[in-house]
């Protein structure tokens, strides 16, 4: 088990900053369960935590993180502000109420949690955004569930482009128009759901690769997603498996392997089509 976050590629995001590649997602922890998980997750070597004001469980992540004694450098810290906050007021006072829940003076990342079109309200948002980081509240701003319309009117309106858009993409799923335009505007694809919440570990293909490494389906999926060069979150409570998906820095999938899980590909989105999704 390894005890330091040294192994993590880092991936380089826009200005000065950076993002360990592998990190863990918190998204239906329930927040009485979530300080130990994450707890976990910093003994298995994960320095990176995704968490979101909707998630409800920013305060056990904070907690999980001071009772690791850890410099709160060492620990990147991804939150997100909900579609009932957008606009320019409301935005800062969600990332403000996200500090105060985290009891952190900032986080290394603040994103646009959904687009939320319909309210037309993401510009207003993303220019508070521009503002927290200069005051040294969010060290890097970007987006999530951002299609390519949205991205080229933020950075349209604004001039500031996204540094990550967190996307859902998995082998099923895997965002290759999306992908490009990122490429194409120098912004970091993170991929949410990369297992598709469990639904592609029984593939012939993917246990066939595992097996071919002694490795699980799961690390093979995350291996692929590492190779693609995605920033990834998978999420787990199960303490063989959190340790099991940071073990992932050991093997090396091969050009075919990466071609077979690239043919997967069924357009299956898991989760709502950011286009008309409202909630709340
Ligand atoms: P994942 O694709 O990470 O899958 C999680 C599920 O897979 C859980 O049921 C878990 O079970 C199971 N699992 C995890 N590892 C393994 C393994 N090695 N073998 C077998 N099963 C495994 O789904 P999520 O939806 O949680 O996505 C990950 C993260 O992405 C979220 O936690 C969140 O941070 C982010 N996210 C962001 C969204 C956004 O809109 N920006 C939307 C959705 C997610 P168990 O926990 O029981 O072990």
């Amino acid at each position: 088990m390894s005890t330091t976050g040294s192994q993590i590629p880092q991936v380089p995001l826009r200005g000065a900053e950076q993002i360990p590649q592998l990190g863990f997602g918190v998204f239906q922890i329930p927040p009485a369960q979530t300080e130990e998980v994450v707890a976990q997750a910093l003994v298995s070597g994960y320095r990176h935590i995704d968490t979101a004001a909707a998630y409800r469980n920013e305060g056990a992540v904070g907690q999980a993180i001071r009772s690791a004694n850890l410099d709160r450098g060492e620990v990147f810290v991804t939150t997100k502000c909900f579609n009932d906050d957008h606009g320019y007021e409301k935005a800062k006072r969600a990332l403000a109420a996200s500090l105060e829940r985290l009891e952190m003076e900032h986080v290394d990342l603040y994103l646009i949690h959904w687009p939320v079109p319909a309210h037309d309200n993401y510009v207003e948002t993303w220019k508070a955004f521009i503002e927290m980081r200069a005051e040294g509240l969010a060290r890097s701003i970007g987006v999530s569930n951002f299609q390519p319309a949205h991205l080229e009117r933020v950075i349209k309106e604004t001039g500031e482009t996204p540094a990550i858009n967190q996307i859902e993409l998995h082998p099923y799923f895997q965002q290759r128009g999306l992908r490009r335009e990122h490429e194409r505007l120098g912004i970091v694809t993170e991929a949410w759901s990369p297992l598709a919440q469990g639904k592609v570990l029984e593939d012939p293909a993917i246990v066939a690769i595992a097996k071919a490494h002694g490795k699980t389906p799961g690390q093979a999926v995350i291996r692929w997603h590492l190779q693609l060069g995605n920033v990834v979150i998978p999420k787990s409570v199960t303490p063989a498996r959190i340790e099991e998906n940071f073990d992932v820095f050991d093997f090396e999938l091969s050009a075919a392997e990466m071609a077979s899980i690239d043919g997967l590909d069924q357009g299956m989105r898991i989760g709502p089509d950011p286009d008309t999704f409202i909630r709340p």
